[in-house]
């Protein structure tokens, strides 16, 4: 999935090849900094949808002449997006679950280790297994972490895989199916969702909806209830609406305002600011997240403590030159969600970008981002929200262009379809 900037990247290639042969001709006159390194060095870290993008376009765009290194936590990339359905149980996780061969072919080196602490000053990344490596210009893509502390009772390990969240995929994916299965016929299923902005505003009314549809298959007197910090529906409202009272009747009941402050291993209780309490067989708590960990020790979380706000024409950080954060951690634009393609095109932007300041070359000043975002209602019919958001240069962010945008009030057989067309060609853009 290109954007102009790739576009325009792809066309001055050749510029940028000579621009760095210059630089390295004059590193070869006497520059003794340059001397010490033929190559410029970027560093990403996260291999997801913006991290793995930006590492795989910045070593086909640069070819040779940039070295590029990803540092990834896990072995293989796990889908979110289409993991609800692995959840509900109509799909198995290793259809949404990718290797890095491909990306390293490509010419990326990877290092599957935790980037655990950042030094702007040295410009050095610190890996849990002690490497410390140099960077040039560090892209940040690690998605999101939780805020547990603000939910009393989430304090241990033992209590987090109790109540799993699902809002990263993989084991914690395959525990809540587990969870789901055991569940007794005429058990209650809660899922409680954080306050907005959150991951995927659409996600959780999706998963209600897969949970909802084995349980009436499986366990047909058992309910799902929806526990929503928010005043109501985030996304795609009629949507969601038109399923829970054509399909799931009796089985889904959403409740707004439900702001979860505690949960009680022991009975299975949440405990909330003013809504009663609710027991429940199985509690998917969703806690408060915000920027990936690692944003933090980079010192570019600058929005409400929770958020990284970028140069939207570079994706650099407004605070600390030379790291650039993509993805789901970036304090986004008005109506930009987040979500996988939006991290993926924020990633192409970046990579463009990059090149062409590591090469003195002008940089992309009227890029362009897509989204498609799919939900799926059952096992094969989902509706869509398409979107298409402009840089706008006076107001230095990107806006929404409302005739552009797309949201379906109902799903489609097709919708569905194309969810898993979307999927092959994102998967792809990012780890093909
Ligand atoms: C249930 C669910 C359904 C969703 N459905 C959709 C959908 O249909 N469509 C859609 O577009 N989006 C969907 N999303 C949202 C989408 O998953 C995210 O927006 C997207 O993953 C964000 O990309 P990212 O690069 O910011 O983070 P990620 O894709 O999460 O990648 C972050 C990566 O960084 C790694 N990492 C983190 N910290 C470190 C570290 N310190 N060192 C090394 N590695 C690290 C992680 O292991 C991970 O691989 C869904 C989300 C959920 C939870």
């Amino acid at each position: 999935m290109e954007t102009s900037s790739a576009r325009a990247l792809n066309l001055n290639r050749r510029q940028f090849a000579s621009a760095l042969g210059a630089s390295m001709m004059f590193s070869m006159m006497g520059c003794a900094a340059m001397w010490s390194r033929a190559k410029a060095r970027v560093v990403v870290v996260g291999g997801g949808f913006g991290g793995a993008t930006a590492a795989r376009y910045l070593a086909m765009w640069g070819d040779a002449d940039i070295d590029v290194t990803l540092v990834e936590r896990d072995a293989a990339f796990v889908s979110c997006p289409l993991s609800n359905l692995v959840i509900g149980g109509s799909r198995t996780i290793d259809e949404f679950t990718v290797g890095y061969e491909s990306v390293s072919r490509r010419g990326v080196r990877i290092i599957h280790d935790i980037a655990v602490a950042v030094d702007p000053q040295r410009r050095r990344v610190k890996l849990a297994h002690g490497d410390d490596i140099p960077y040039d210009r560090l892209i940040l893509s690690p998605g999101i972490d939780f805020f547990f502390d603000r939910i009393k009772g989430l304090e241990t390990q033992a209590a987090r895989e109790r109540f799993p969240h699902a809002w990263q995929a993989g084991p914690q994916t395959l525990s809540l199916r587990r969870q789901v299965e055991s569940m007794r016929d005429g058990g209650v299923f809660a899922i409680s969702i954080p306050r907005a902005p959150y991951r995927c505003p659409p996600a959780p009314y999706e998963r209600a909806c897969q949970i909802a549809w084995y349980l009436k298959r499986t366990k047909p007197r058992s309910k799902v209830l929806v526990l929503d910090a928010n005043e109501d529906v985030q996304a795609q409202k009629a949507l969601f609406t038109r399923a829970w009272r054509d399909d799931y009747r009796g089985v889904i009941e959403y409740r707004p305002d439900c702001v979860l402050t505690e949960v009680d291993p022991s009975t299975g209780t949440a405990r909330f600011e003013v809504a009663d309490d609710v027991s429940a067989d199985v509690l998917n708590v969703i806690p408060p997240h915000g920027a990936g960990a690692i944003a933090r020790s980079a010192g570019v979380i600058t929005a409400n403590d929770q958020w990284c706000e970028v140069d939207f024409l570079t994706f650099e950080s407004i605070r600390v030159p030379g790291i650039h954060v993509l993805g789901d951690s970036v304090q986004t634009a008005p109506l930009m969600a987040k979500a996988g393609q939006m991290a993926n095109q924020h990633g192409n932007v970046c990579a463009a970008a990059v090149l062409a300041l590591l090469a003195d070359q002008p940089i992309d000043h009227s890029p362009v981002l897509r989204n498609s975002c799919y939900s799926f209602v059952d096992d094969r019919e989902a509706g869509h929200i398409k979107s298409l958001h402009r840089y706008d240069a006076a107001r230095k962010t990107f806006i929404a262009d409302p005739t552009a945008a797309s949201v379906s009030n109902d799903r489609t057989l097709r919708d569905g379809e194309e969810a898993f067309a979307w999927w092959r060609t994102i998967r792809a853009g990012m780890l093909g």
